[in-house]
């Protein structure tokens, strides 16, 4: 990583992929901000918070039990999603806790410009994306 090329979203076209993926990712992290503001993953131990993986497959929904405090720490970085082990993408996903049940990545590279926008709990009004048609 000690070569960083300047980000142009415009014409990257190799960071599309990774573009959409972290746009998927952002979705599911919203749900899962749903579901602990809810409440609604408490199960009988109110430590655990039962949310979704936020890996990069859109049809990925498997369940993941994380302490709500180690998602509280991961939602401090609009960058990192807390996934099922196994579902890691290492293209642009860095890896920074493992765990039995859970795995918590870092996108790293363009993609993690995209992962900062999307944050919801950073409220930032965003009408400059849209393409003229
Ligand atoms: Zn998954």
């Amino acid at each position: 990583m000690a070569v960083q090329p300047q980000t142009d979203e415009q014409s990257s076209a190799d960071t599309v992929p990774a573009h959409h993926c972290v746009q998927g990712q952002a979705l599911i992290r919203e749900v899962n901000e749903q579901i602990h503001h809810l409440g609604l993953g408490w199960g009988a131990d109110a430590d655990l918070c039962n949310i979704v993986c936020e890996c990069a497959n859109p049809d990925c929904l498997a369940p993941i039990h994380v302490p709500s405090q180690t998602y509280e720490q991961v939602r401090r970085f609009p960058t990192r999603f807390v996934l099922a082990p196994e579902h890691v993408l290492d293209a642009f996903q860095r890896v920074v806790e493992e765990a039995a049940d859970y795995v918590v990545v870092e996108t790293v590279g363009p993609a993690a410009a995209t992962a900062v926008r999307l944050d919801p709990r950073r409220a930032v009004p965003l009408d400059d994306g849209d393409r003229p048609t």
